[in-house]
C-alpha cells in the first residue's frame, strides 16, 4: 500500500481506507506499520484514523450494519427497525457480537432521505426502503453468513430520485463542450461570462463563483506551485441528496465543470472529494473519469483524482476538507489565510460544490443571459432541492431560483404541514406564514434540504434530533462548539423527560447567544440554529414541556442512591433523601 501510495503523508486518509478494507479494521500493528512508511509517529496515525468515524480501532464484526439516524429516518421507523434487527440477532446496539459476525448501529444521516429508511452495509453498499420483511431476511442472511456478494442485488439499488428535472439535471452529456467554449471564450472572458450569469455557490454561503476564482487567480504561486480545484461532494447535511443525483445522472457535467475551472485557472490538479456515505458511486465515477481521460477530455495538463471521506460532517467545510485531502485530521484552520490563497498543500485553492460545477459547465456552453435569465436578480438560475419527510413524493426537484416554497411543497405533496427544515438543521426552521415566502438568497437561503414535518411531529422532539447530530459531528477543537452542543442536548434531554421550567427555556436562550459569536467554525454558530427558530416561531413547543414553575433538577437524585443502598444492605428512612426529616 506504501509504495502504491509512494510514502506521501498527503495520502493517509486513504491508506487508511485500504489498510481497513484488508481486514475490516485497524489493527494498532496496522498503524504502526503505517506510520514508521510515512516517517509519522503512531500517536499521529491513531489520532486520524481515531477522528473519523469510519475508521475502526476494535473489530465491527463481518456483517457491519449502520442505520441512517436522521430525524426523517427515525419518523420513517429506522429506529425500530434496528432494534428489531438486534433483537432477531442477539445484538446490544453499538457492540459487536462476541462471536466477531456481526455489529449493529447507527450513523449520521446517509444521504437517502427520500429511500429510507436505509443502512449501510460494511462501508461499501447502501440497503433502502428497508421495513420489517427486509429486516428479517437481513438476520436470517447474517445468521447463515451468506457472503454479502450473494445478498439479492436489487436491495442495493439507489435511484437517483428525480421528480422534477430542469436544466441541470436535463442538460445533454457534455463531451467537452463546456472547455472548448471556455476556450474559445479566453480566460478574461470566461470569468466575465461567469460574472454576468450572477452564478453563487451552491454550498450554502452563496459567495460568487466568479470572486472566488479571481481570489484564486490572484493568489502568488511559485514555480514548483499549481493552483488546485476541489470539488465538494461531500454532501453531509442531513435531508441533502441532490448532489447524489447529479452525479449519478450528470457526472460529465460535474467533471466538464471542474475542467472548466481548471482552464481559467491554470490550475493542474483536481480533486473530487466524495463522501464516505456515497461509497456506491465510486466505481462509476471512476469510469467516467477514465473515459475522459482516454479521451483527452480533462485537458492536456489536468488531473482529477477521487478522495473518499470517511464520515465527518464538518468536512464539508473547505478547510477542513484540505485538512483530510492531505491525509489529516478535520479541523478547520483559522482563517486568514483562505484556501483561494493557500489551500491544498499551501497552494492556492478553489473549492466549489458539486452543483456549483455542473452550473459553471451549463453556462460555458450556454453562456450567461441563459442563465441569468431564470430566478431573481440577487439569486440567479436553477436551483436543485432534496425534498424528504412528510411528502406523498420525496425526491430532487430542481425549480428556477424564487420559486415560493408553497409551491415545491404543494409538488412534493406536502398536507397539513406543521414546519419546514430548509437548508438542513443548520439552515432555517420554518413555520407555514413563512410558506409563502420565496426560496432565494435574497429571501430563504438554501443549500438545497427541504425536510417537512406535519401536525403530528413532535417539534421537540426533532430539534433534539438536531442537536444530537450537532455533539456527535463537533470536531472538538473549540470549547463552545465542543461543550456548548452536548450542553444544548442535556438541556434538551431533560425537557424531554419531563423536568423542564422556564428556569431551562433561558439557559437554552443564553447557550444559542454564545454559539453563534464564539465558535471557531460554522458547525457551531449554526448549530443552534433550530433551537433559535423553535424558541422564536414555536414557543408553545418547549412551554408544553416546562411543567415546574421553578428550576427541579434533571435527575432523581433518590433514585441515583440505589445502587448504593443496595450495595450498603440499607433501605432505612435516612437512605432515602426523600425521606430525610428536614
Ligand atoms: Fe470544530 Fe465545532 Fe469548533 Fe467547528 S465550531 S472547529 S466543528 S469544535
Amino acid at each position: 500500500l506504501l509504495l502504491r501510495h509512494g510514502h506521501r503523508r498527503d495520502r493517509l486518509v486513504q491508506l487508511l481506507h485500504e489498510a481497513q478494507a484488508l481486514q475490516g479494521w485497524l489493527p494498532r500493528p496496522a498503524l504502526a506499520e503505517l506510520a514508521a512508511g510515512l516517517g509519522l509517529s503512531p500517536a499521529v496515525v491513531e489520532g486520524v484514523a481515531g477522528f473519523y468515524r469510519y475508521f475502526h480501532l476494535q473489530p465491527v464484526g463481518r456483517y457491519h450494519l449502520l442505520f441512517s439516524d436522521n430525524v426523517t429516518d427515525r419518523h420513517a421507523g429506522s429506529r425500530a427497525l434496528a432494534a428489531d434487527l438486534c433483537r432477531r440477532l442477539w445484538l446490544e446496539p453499538g457492540r459487536t457480537s462476541e462471536d466477531g459476525l456481526a455489529r449493529v448501529g447507527f450513523t449520521s444521516c446517509t444521504g437517502l432521505g427520500d429511500q429510507g429508511p436505509a443502512l449501510l452495509l460494511n462501508q461499501q453498499q447502501v440497503i433502502t426502503r428497508l421495513d420489517g420483511g427486509r429486516v428479517a431476511e437481513i438476520a436470517e442472511l447474517v445468521r447463515a453468513q451468506v457472503p454479502v456478494a450473494d445478498w439479492p442485488t436489487d436491495w442495493f439499488t439507489v435511484e437517483p430520485g428525480v421528480r422534477r428535472p430542469g436544466v441541470l439535471l436535463n442538460a445533454p452529456a457534455s463531451q467537452g463542450e463546456a472547455i472548448a467554449a471556455t476556450r474559445a471564450r479566453g480566460n478574461a472572458a470566461a470569468l466575465d461570462e461567469l460574472q454576468a450569469s450572477g452564478l453563487r455557490g451552491r454550498g450554502g454561503a452563496g459567495y460568487p463563483t466568479h470572486a472566488k476564482w479571481r481570489a484564486c487567480l490572484a493568489a502568488p504561486l511559485t514555480a514548483e506551485q499549481t493552483r488546485v480545484v476541489v470539488c465538494n461532494a461531500d454532501e453531509g447535511e442531513p435531508g441533502t441528496f441532490k448532489d447524489r443525483a447529479l452525479l449519478m445522472l450528470q457526472p460529465d457535467a460535474v467533471i466538464e465543470g471542474m475542467g472548466v475551472a481548471a482552464e481559467v485557472l491554470g490550475a493542474r490538479r483536481g480533486f473530487i472529494y466524495l463522501r464516505a456515505e456515497y461509497r456506491f458511486l465510486l466505481e462509476g465515477l471512476q469510469a467516467v473519469l477514465a473515459e475522459r481521460r482516454a479521451a483527452g477530455l480533462l485537458g492536456p495538463h489536468f488531473d482529477i483524482e477521487i478522495h473518499l471521506g470517511a464520515g465527518a460532517y464538518v468536512c464539508g467545510e473547505e478547510s477542513a476538507l484540505i485538512e483530510s485531502l492531505e491525509g489529516k485530521r478535520g479541523t478547520p484552520r483559522i482563517r486568514p489565510p483562505f484556501p483561494v490563497e493557500r489551500g491544498y498543500l499551501g497552494q492556492p485553492t478553489v473549492v466549489n460544490n458539486v452543483e456549483t460545477f455542473a452550473a459553471v459547465a451549463w453556462i460555458a456552453r450556454h453562456g450567461a443571459a441563459a442563465w441569468a435569465a431564470m430566478g431573481t436578480p440577487e439569486s440567479r438560475g436553477s436551483k436543485l432541492h432534496s425534498v424528504s419527510g412528510d411528502v406523498s413524493r420525496p425526491g430532487v426537484y430542481e425549480l428556477p431560483f424564487g420559486t415560493p416554497l408553497a409551491e415545491l411543497l404543494r409538488e412534493a405533496g406536502a398536507h397539513d404541514v406543521q414546519a419546514v427544515q430548509l437548508g438542513g438543521p443548520s439552515g432555517l426552521l420554518l413555520a407555514p406564514p413563512d410558506f409563502e415566502r420565496r426560496l432565494g438568497f435574497e429571501d430563504l437561503p438554501t443549500a438545497g434540504a427541504l425536510m417537512v414535518f406535519n401536525r403530528s411531529r413532535d417539534l421537540l422532539e426533532v430539534v433534539r434530533g438536531f442537536a444530537q447530530f450537532f455533539a456527535h459531528e463537533s470536531c472538538g477543537f473549540c470549547t463552545p462548539c465542543r461543550v456548548g452542543t452536548e450542553l444544548v442536548v442535556r438541556r434538551l434531554d431533560k425537557l424531554h423527560a419531563g423536568h423542564g421550567s422556564p428556569f431551562d427555556e433561558a439557559e437554552l436562550r443564553d447557550l444559542e447567544a454564545l454559539m453563534h459569536g464564539t465558535t471557531h467554525c460554522g458547525l457551531g454558530a449554526s448549530a443552534t440554529n433550530p433551537l433559535r427558530d423553535l424558541l422564536q416561531r414555536f414557543p408553545e413547543a418547549l412551554c408544553s414541556r416546562s411543567p415546574h414553575a421553578h428550576f427541579v433538577p434533571g435527575f432523581d437524585l433518590d433514585a441515583e442512591l440505589a445502587s448504593a443502598r443496595a450495595a450498603t444492605g440499607r433501605d432505612d428512612t435516612h437512605a432515602h433523601l426523600d425521606q430525610v426529616p428536614r
